[in-house]
């Protein structure tokens, strides 16, 4: 098979894989502009239609992914489109798609914060801030410090988040899951918020108070999440443009429309 076989079509045919890859591409890019992702780390998503998702390519920077660089992979892990390895980690992805088909985005970051939660004796990440209760259910942590290279390695991480949304990686990092690849990337910046909230109380020398059962209750009532996303994404899709951290002529795909941006839902 020749490179140019493997090759994904040029964007603008506006498919399913053009969509995913682009989105995934940008919040590849935006995860790394806030500190959440750096030399390492990936982001993967499901493709609507096929038995198949995007995940760039291990080596590529973070800083520069694009979706036509965005490999198209199976659930064996094998390379249908693209030029270029996965990740070696792929098996986080493989593994957590295949136990939770709740599930379209998975993101695995090495976010400094995350470890730190896990190499305190007697600490553990609770939901801090408001929007901490996405978390509610428990952050467990997978006891495995090395690399997730194995499939076994996989299933036992995939095990141990088992219905959550989050689990940390003993001196390693952290997964997060969602089910869309732009709540990934706002539940990242909120995962992020609440662990910087959770140290900056231990730092000062006091004791952290979690969010009460009741206080996670009344927060819910309250939730719009998915205009609470769209709004967020709004946000940092466009400081990004601005900053020429994403690139201009993924704007139209990307930029939610004022329709887009309306309140489904009203609170009385
Ligand atoms: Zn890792």
């Amino acid at each position: 098979m020749t490179l140019t076989d493997v090759s994904r079509p040029a964007r603008g045919s506006n498919s399913a894989v053009d969509r995913v890859a682009l989105e995934t591409a940008a919040t590849t890019r935006l995860l790394e502009a806030e500190g959440i992702l750096d030399y390492s780390g990936h982001v993967s998503a499901r493709i609507p239609g096929r038995d198949a998702f995007v995940i760039q390519i291990g080596s590529t920077s973070r800083a520069e992914v694009s979706p036509e660089s965005m490999l198209v992979v199976d659930y064996d892990g094998k390379v249908l489109e693209g030029d270029g390895q996965p990740p070696s980690e792929l098996p986080i992805h493989l593994e957590i798609l295949k136990a939770r088909p709740d599930v379209q985005s998975v993101l695995h970051s090495h976010m400094e914060l995350a470890i730190a939660f896990t190499m305190m004796e007697g600490v553990k990440l609770l939901p801090m801030r408001a929007r901490a209760s996405r978390w509610k259910s428990g952050i467990p942590t997978d006891p495995d410090p090395s690399h997730i290279k194995l499939a076994e390695q996989g299933r036992a991480l995939a095990r141990t988040l088992g219905p959550h949304h989050a689990v940390l990686m003993r001196a390693h990092g952290l997964c997060l899951v969602a089910e869309s690849v732009q709540a990934l990337f706002i539940d990242a910046v909120h995962f992020k918020e609440n662990a910087t909230a959770q140290m900056q109380a231990l730092q000062a020398g006091a004791k952290p108070i979690p969010l009460t059962e009741a206080e996670i209750e009344q927060i819910e009532r309250m939730e719009m999440r998915d205009w609470h996303i769209k709004k967020l994404w709004n946000y940092y899709v466009r400081k990004a443009l601005d900053e020429d951290v994403l690139q201009q002529e993924w704007a139209d795909d990307l930029v939610p429309t004022k329709d887009m941006l309306k309140r489904d839902r009203v609170l009385k």
